[in-house]
């Protein structure tokens, strides 16, 4: 399956052209929808809804109109707010007193326009207009077209001109009756003259299709000025990522752009710098293997060899070499199949609480047998006894570990002290020698896979160079903090700490494990 899912991203990434949509046609066809909308919401409220919107304004100047004059009926100030309010809203007025639904008196009369129908009509008509207000519930409106205009002597001079004056006009009588502040009834006339929206539609409709166009270009200029500030990193990013998939690891990854492009590059960069680094350790990781597995290898053959050869040569010292050399074997592919079997999360903590002091004491227990021919001195205080809730096997590597390897880079010195210490609820165990340190420059490496400070093999201290990564990885896995304090010439301290999960009472202080 997951070849399958492989092959075919290969062939995907192999393939010269992709079919789709790029960024430029994608944001143009969206701003191109974008502007279409805005378009059609122009043209509906700017050119159909115009003449609507226009009688709308026009009706609430009428009231606005009828509400000013009807605070003035009682007042000597009729005439002349009638008059101030014809010329604000364009409109022409009649007052009327009326009593039992006729009109009376004439109180107020503004007749601002030439072609006002109210002021020509007879009264018999006015009086019908304020009877349909009334039985309306006091406000009435009509709309009256007058004929075009058939004046022969001043003949129109251009088409546009002719289909003005062909064009009719369209009045409108407002007719509302008011109460005033006196209980008298008032009719209050009103005639405005609505302006024919046909030239203004056609000005808009006209402007329309420039707005239209200048939109539309200025859509198409921010959507490849866009497309460009989002594309040309991508574009670059992708062939620096080809580069990468041919193996060169040393690409660097554009940042440019905006937000998103930036993040993606220091990502990719991150990525390159990680598949780089994993590259170089795989290739050191197969030349260690082969090195480390060849030489035990060649070993066993040749003492072998010699001794099916040679029969002098068949002695007991010759045949420990080849038992070594068998041990070294089973340690590296022991300690490689651990690793990776904690990495792969296949080898999981079993976590019972356990006294991690005894735990310790075994571990001095097998370097009192094997080291006691050596003349090492491996010593271990605690001043009490500590429970800890862990995978007991697991820790018991971390501490063999960890006095292996002080063991093996004590020097000439040849001692090795571990101690325990418990505070604040947590225990630590400390492993320190006196041999020649960890350079400080080296110090972050050591826990790594196959890492060695010294790269020359040195075949009698050597390791397999696993040990560290495993402490680390199961120390990891208990969430345990750990450490290393290291001074060239002087030697290292090597500490992990748990949480306490219970202590014991007053331990001995165990006397060196082997002196000899
Ligand atoms: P190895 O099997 O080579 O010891 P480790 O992973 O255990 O591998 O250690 C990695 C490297 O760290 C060692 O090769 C050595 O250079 C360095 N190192 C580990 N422990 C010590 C120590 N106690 N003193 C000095 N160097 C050490």
């Amino acid at each position: 399956m997951a070849q399958k899912v492989k092959k075919k991203r290969a062939e995907r990434a192999g393939r010269k052209s992709f079919p789709g949509l790029g960024i430029m046609a994608r944001l143009m066809l969206s701003f191109t929808a974008v502007v279409a909308v805005m378009l059609v919401i122009l043209w509906i409220f700017q050119i159909l809804l115009l003449d609507f919107f226009y009688e709308r304004t026009k009706m609430r100047e009428f009231t606005e109109a009828n509400r000013t004059i009807s605070g003035y009926l009682t007042s000597d100030r009729l005439e002349d707010t009638c008059y101030n309010v014809a010329i604000q809203y364009d409109v022409c007025i009649r007052v009327f007193a009326c009593s039992g639904g006729s009109l009376r008196k004439e109180l107020a009369s503004v007749d601002a326009s030439q072609s006002c129908i109210i002021h020509h009509i007879p009264n018999g008509t006015l009086q019908t207009y304020y009877s349909n207000s009334l039985s309306e519930g006091g406000t009435w409106v009509t709309r009256i077209t007058i004929g075009s205009s058939e004046d022969e002597s001043d003949p129109p001079e251009t088409r546009e001109e002719e289909r003005l004056l062909r064009t009719p006009k369209v009045m409108a009588i407002d007719v509302r009756s008011v109460t005033g502040a006196d209980g008298t009834e008032y009719a209050v006339f009103m005639n405005a003259e609505f302006t024919p929206m046909y030239t203004v539609t056609q000005t808009l409709g006209r402007l329309f299709w420039w707005i239209a166009a200048a939109l539309l270009i200025i859509a198409f200029a921010l959507a490849y000025f866009f497309s460009l500030q989002i594309s040309r990193p991508l574009e670059k990013m992708n062939e620096s990522a080809k580069s990468l998939a041919a193996g060169n690891y040393d690409i660097e990854f554009s940042s440019a752009g905006c937000r998103e492009t930036r993040e993606l590059g220091e990502t990719l960069n991150y990525a390159a710098d990680e598949i780089s680094k994993s590259d170089h350790l795989q290739k050191e990781l197969i030349a260690n293997i082969s090195h480390d597995l060849r030489t035990p290898l060649t070993m066993i053959a040749g003492y072998s060899e010699i001794m099916r050869d040679i029969p002098s040569e068949r002695s007991a010292e010759n045949v420990q070499v080849i038992i070594d050399e068998s041990n070294r074997l089973t340690s590296l592919v022991n300690d490689m199949l651990d690793l990776s079997r904690i990495r792969a999360g296949t080898k999981l903590p079993d976590r019972l609480e356990f006294n991690l002091t005894e735990t310790v004491r075994e571990v001095m227990q097998r370097y009192a047998v094997l080291v006691a021919h050596d003349g090492y001195k491996i010593s271990f205080e605690a001043a009490s006894d500590a429970c800890v809730c862990a995978d007991r096997t697991m820790m018991l590597q971390v501490v063999y570990n960890l006095i292996n390897n002080a063991v093996n880079y004590c020097g000439e010195d040849k001692t090795v002290l571990v101690s325990q210490s418990v505070s604040g609820g947590r225990v630590r165990v400390t492993v320190t020698d006196h041999g020649e340190g960890i350079p400080p420059e080296e110090i972050g490496n050591i826990w790594d896979r196959y890492y060695k400070v010294d790269r020359v093999h040195r075949r009698a201290r050597i390791g397999t160079g696993l040990g560290l990564s495993i402490v680390r990885n199961i120390l990891q896995l208990h969430g345990a903090s750990f450490g290393v304090e290291s001074t060239r010439g002087c030697g290292s301290s090597f500490w992990f700490e748990l949480p306490v999960a219970s202590t014991g009472g007053e331990a001995e202080v165990l006397p060196p494990a082997s002196i000899q």
